[in-house]
């Protein structure tokens, strides 16, 4: 918890998140329209979302089993009846002069989520709820000096609003919960998770109180679109209210919009409660009922989830907690750190994996999907050590070959007769020729054992760097001190 410190004394910031999450599916919330990210304007619009006098919505079932499976990867409670209302505003972009959303009866009630904190500890955040709604179009203000045009493809996407209690107390606290909602999802294939495309949005709820006292009036940020502006503007937000309070002056319940141009909130609009958008069932659609049998057949396709994976990574290959969040936040991060590590030594793998393999990706601005070493040959690699083929230092010029080639370690291996030697009679060869050609430097080794790492030095040039290291060390030893 961080509390600000503001000249009346110390306030205690609280926060609860709107998450807007676009779920996964070829077609809209209730029509059969596209949803490919990037097409030209209103070309993935169907009449429905159009909405043509007439046209009737007809549920996904698509998207009902993707929120279910949201819901149970939040540890929530699922509602087998659920309603669709309708939430009335008008907007340019909102040709149906309503959104489809769920009020009082959503598809999934109270759940929980367990986050990573930076004091390496975790804290658990309430979900108050999750309902399915449909996002609207958009308006393009930029196409037109005096004109805006508007883009159906958006209107009547499928869109997962997930509701958080107030349960956090920092900028930091809501980003690491942002973090591991992103990462659930991604997991659970419900929703891609790419802030910068809109496809998770989120609104912040931000108060202030004096640590102990009853909750202050909150103001919500609307639409901030990526974990470091969150956090900018939860911390610009929480200021201003402490600023506005001590100076005499009321928190009004407000919509805020973030500009991360200036780093401030700005006023949008006083904020609507929900009687001002009298909330009634769609008459189009019935309640939406599913039964238990549908909900525990979601339950059984279930892939591992963060927090199970993290537990299996300490308990089958002694990670710390930390390494083993590390490798656990992205899905294809640790699918690729468990194909490495999987009958090998954890311990290198994650050296290997955490080391030079991710300071690689960092130089190439690339992510797992896209590194030019596979799991499997960076698995391989490991190996190549292990049975003493590769010494530490050719490993490391191998993986710099990987990366440029994209082959496979054994393969390059024979390429580049990079075979270590470990051949005890051709290293003593080798250490013999060092020595006998070199009586002076045998003398002073005599006098100064320091000159050692010289021979070492010698042999390793004459045999082109292939020489076992800790043979060559030994076999030295031995004849320098015979
Ligand atoms: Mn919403």
């Amino acid at each position: 918890m961080s509390l600000i410190k503001g000249e009346t004394g110390e306030w205690e910031v609280v926060l609860g998140l709107e998450v807007h999450a676009q779920v996964i599916s070829d077609a809209k919330l209730f029509s059969g329209a596209p949803t490919t990210f990037g097409a030209d304007p209103n070309t993935q619009v169907s009449l429905v979302d159009a909405a043509m006098p007439g046209m009737l919505p007809v549920i996904n079932a698509r998207c009902v089993e993707q929120a279910v499976r949201t819901g149970l990867g939040l540890n929530a409670k699922i509602n087998l009846r659920s309603v669709f209302d309708r939430k009335n505003y008008f907007y340019a972009d909102l040709p149906q002069g309503y959104q489809i959303s769920q009020y009082k009866d959503p598809i999934v009630g109270e759940g929980e989520i367990e986050v990573d904190l930076e004091s390496g500890g975790t804290k658990k955040i309430g979900i108050e709820r999750l309902h399915l709604e449909q996002d609207a179009g958009k308006s393009l203000h930029d196409q037109h000096p005096s004109q805006t045009y508007v883009d159906l493809n958006r209107s009547g996407v499928a869109l997962m609003e997930i509701v958080s209690r107030p349960d956090m107390r920092s900028a930091d606290e809501a980003a690491a919960y942002l973090t591991k909602l992103r990462s659930i999802v991604r997991y659970l294939g419900t929703c891609d998770g790419n802030m910068d495309e809109g496809s998770m949005r989120c609104d912040v709820n931000v108060s202030v109180r004096k640590p102990g006292s009853e909750l202050g009036t909150r103001c919500e940020i609307k639409n901030v679109n990526s974990i470091r502006f969150v956090k900018q503007a939860i911390e610009y937000e929480a200021r201003r209210q402490v600023e506005v309070i001590e100076g005499g002056g009321k928190i009004v319940q407000e919509t805020r919009h973030y500009d991360p141009g200036r780093n401030e909130t700005r006023s949008s609009r006083s904020k609507e409660d929900a009687h001002d958008y009298r909330y009634f069932p769609d008459p189009d659609l019935l309640p939406l009922v599913l039964t238990q049998e549908f909900v525990d057949g979601i339950r059984a396709t279930l892939p591992e989830l963060p927090d199970a994976r993290k537990a299996r990574f300490i308990k089958d290959y002694g990670l710390t907690p930390y390494d083993a969040g590390v490798l656990v936040a992205e899905k294809e991060t640790a699918a690729f750190f468990d194909t490495v590590a999987k009958g090998r030594d954890a311990k290198e793998a994650v050296k290997l994996v955490t080391g030079d393999f991710f300071a690689m990706l960092n130089r190439r601005g690339a992510s797992v999907a896209d590194s030019p070493i596979k799991a499997e040959h960076l698995g391989r690699l490991l190996d190549l050590q292990a049975d003493g083929t590769l010494s530490g230092r050719m490993a490391k010029e191998l993986f710099v070959a990987m990366e440029e080639t994209g082959k496979d370690p054994a393969v390059l291996v024979e390429e580049r007769g990079m075979k270590q030697v470990t051949d005890t009679g051709a290293i003593e060869t080798a250490a013999r020729a060092v020595i006998d050609a070199n009586p002076d430097k045998v003398a002073a080794y005599k006098a100064k054992p320091g000159m050692f790492g010289w021979f070492v030095g010698q042999v390793m040039k004459s045999t082109g760097g292939k020489a076992n290291p800790k043979a060559v060390n030994e076999t030295l030893k031995k004849l320098l001190d015979a």
